[in-house]
This record gives structure tokens, sequence and C-alpha cells, in this order.
């Protein structure tokens, strides 16, 4: 790996969280992913689904079926154990424009609230 690499994802705070380097409300643990509550809520029910691996975003989170696979059913245990059945929203922001703040991949789950369309 490439050293400018290796210390950015030093510096990558959801690397520190999946190293326990700073603490977080963590709800779940899988193989690939963590799912902790989002520090700065947007809803009742605001999870956070985080690979345990750095990847950028979602063009660079690998084309595997075991990742996949546990990124939809970590999803559905998340929404069962919170009891949003009824209505929740899985929003993956990608690059500036569309507000990604942390370049670490990760799926927001909120629910617990009506939400509207479309989205700001
Ligand atoms: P993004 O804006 O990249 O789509 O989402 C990043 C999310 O991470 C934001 O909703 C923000 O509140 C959350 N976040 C940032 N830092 C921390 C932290 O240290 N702990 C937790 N639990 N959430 C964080
Ligand atoms: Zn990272």
């Amino acid at each position: 790996m490439r050293s400018e690499r290796k210390a950015f994802m030093a510096d990558c705070i959801f690397c520190k969280i999946v190293k326990g380097k700073i603490p977080s409300d963590k709800v779940m643990e899988g193989k690939h992913f963590i799912a902790i509550r989002d520090i700065n809520p947007q809803a009742p029910v605001h999870i956070l689904l985080i690979t345990r691996e750095h990847f950028k975003n979602i063009l660079e989170f690998p084309r595997s079926e075991g990742m996949f696979f546990e990124m939809l059913s970590m999803i559905e245990k998340v929404v069962k154990a919170e009891k949003i059945e009824k209505g929740f929203r899985v929003v993956i922001n990608t690059g500036l424009e569309a507000g990604q703040s942390v370049d670490h991949f990760h799926i927001h789950i909120l629910g617990g609230r009506e939400m509207k369309w479309p989205p700001g």
C-alpha cells in the first residue's frame, strides 16, 4: 500500500471508529460492516453502516457477493431491530456535491419520522 494512502487512512474518522480508537454507540457488528448511531441524528433512528475496510465511496466498494449480501442483510436486521419497517430511507451520499462529508464508504439508515421527497 502506498504511504500517502496509509497516512490518509490513519486520519480517517471512520477507520478510527472501526478500530475502537474513537468511541461509538455500536448497535451491530458483522464480518465486513459495523452499525453505529450517527453522532448528529437527522431522524429519531439514524444508523450508519460502515465498512470495516477503508473504501472511499460506493464506486470503490468491491463487487464481492459476500460484502453485498452482508450489506443487505444488515440493513434488514437494523430496520427490524429499530422497528422502522413501516418507513425508512437508505442513503449513500457520494461526492462533495451530494454532501458526503466522510470519505469512507457508509450507508445511512434513517427512520422514525415522516420523510419528504425530493430530498434536499
Ligand atoms: P456523510 O455526510 O458523509 O454522508 O455522512 C457522515 C455522517 O457521519 C454524518 O451524518 C455525521 O453526523 C456522522 N459522523 C461524523 N463523525 C462522526 C463520529 O465521530 N461518530 C459518529 N457516530 N458519527 C459521525
Ligand atoms: Zn477509513
